[in-house]
C-alpha cells in the first residue's frame, strides 16, 4: 500500500507557519503517532521565531526533533531546557502538564524542526507527567545516508526516548544522490515525509509537504534521493482505536476535553510554567469542539 497525502499549512504560536501532516486526510495516525508538524527550514527576523506561551496537554507525549536552530522549553515541572540540533525533547503529558516553547529572544535565527505527538494508550493516559531531554541520538552511516534513530531500536541500538507503545522513528539525510534499503518491522505501519527536497520511496516520488503512508507488512523499504535531501520515517504498531484530538488535548471522549478545558481555564491540574513572561494561551470555545475520530 502506498497512500500519498498533502500536509496543510497551519500557524503555531504567534506567527510560525508549519506544514501539518498528521492528523490528515485520509491518514489520521501512524501507530501511536497522531500529530506531525514540520517547521522550516527557514530564517526568521528578530522576535519572529517560535513563541508559544504556556499551554496544557493531556493524554500524549510531545516529541520534538531539532534539526537547525534552538528552542527553549519551560514546563510546569520546573524544567528549563534548550533543545539544540541533533537532540530530542520528549514531554509526557499523562494526566496533565503545561509548557511553553520559545526561540532565543530578540535575535534573528533559523529554525528547522519536527514536532510530533504520540497518543498514550488507555493504561498510561493518567500517568504522572514527565520530561526527558535526549542530547545524544544513535547515528549510523549507510549507503550515503546519515541515519539518526529518533525512537525505538534499529542497527543494534536503542534510542533514549521512553515511549509506551512500540514505535520507530528515523531521520535520513543524504548530502547527494543516494539509495538504500531500510529494514522495517512488518507488524508496524509506517509513513515517510521529506523534510528537505524529495525522495523516491517504494518506487513512489514524494515531495516536501507530502506524507507517504506505507501501510503494514513491509520488512524493508527502498529509499532513493536524486540530490541532497532529508526524510523523516515514522512507524509503530497500529494503535487499534481512534483517539480524539482537540486543541492541545488527546482523549477519548468529548467529556475528556470539556473537563480538561474547564480545569485549564480555572487554573487547576496543569500547574504553572515559571519565568517565561508570556501570557498563558486561552482554550478556544468548547462550542468549536466537534467529535472526530
Ligand atoms: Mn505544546
Amino acid at each position: 500500500m502506498l497512500e500519498l497525502s498533502t500536509a496543510r499549512s497551519s500557524i503555531v504560536g504567534n506567527d510560525l507557519t508549519v506544514k501539518r501532516a498528521l492528523p490528515g486526510k485520509p491518514r489520521r495516525m501512524v501507530g501511536a503517532w497522531c500529530f506531525l508538524d514540520h517547521a522550516g527550514p527557514m530564517d526568521y527576523a528578530p522576535d519572529h521565531g517560535l513563541t508559544v506561551g504556556p499551554h496544557p496537554h493531556i493524554g500524549l507525549q510531545t516529541f520534538t526533533w531539532m534539526i537547525e536552530g534552538e528552542v527553549m522549553h519551560h514546563d510546569s515541572l520546573g524544567n528549563r531546557q534548550m533543545i539544540r540540533p541533533g537532540q530530542v525533547n520528549l514531554m509526557t503529558a499523562g494526566r496533565g502538564i503545561s509548557h511553553a516553547e520559545v526561540s532565543p529572544g530578540g535575535e534573528s535565527g533559523r529554525i528547522h524542526a519536527a514536532q510530533l505527538w504520540i497518543a498514550l494508550p488507555d493504561e498510561e493516559r493518567e500517568r504522572d507527567p514527565a520530561f526527558q531531554h535526549c542530547p545524544d541520538m544513535p547515528r549510523i552511516a549507510q549507503d550515503g545516508f546519515d541515519i539518526t534513530v529518533l525512537v525505538g531500536s534499529a542497527f543494534g541500538q536503542t534510542a533514549a526516548p521512553k515511549v509506551y507503545t512500540p514505535l520507530i522513528g528515523f531521520d535520513l539525510e543524504s548530502k547527494a544522490a543516494a539509495r538504500t534499503t531500510l529494514a522495517l518491522d512488518p507488524s508496524f505501519e509506517h509513513a515517510v515525509m521529506p523534510l528537505e527536497g524529495s525522495a523516491i520511496v517504494g518506487g513512489q516520488e514524494v515531495h516536501d509537504g507530502e506524507l507517504l503512508y506505507l501501510g503494514t507488512g513491509r520488512d524493508s523499504i527502498d529509499i532513493k534521493t536524486t540530490a541532497a535531501g532529508r526524510l523523516l520515517l515514522i512507524g509503530g504498531t497500529p494503535f487499534g482505536k481512534d483517539v480524539l484530538l482537540w486543541w492541545n488535548f488527546v482523549g477519548r471522549t468529548q467529556e475528556d476535553m470539556e473537563i480538561a478545558t474547564e480545569d485549564w481555564n480555572a487554573g487547576r491540574r496543569f500547574g504553572t510554567v515559571p519565568d517565561t513572561g508570556l501570557e498563558p494561551l486561552k482554550a478556544p470555545p468548547l462550542s468549536g469542539l466537534h467529535l472526530r475520530g
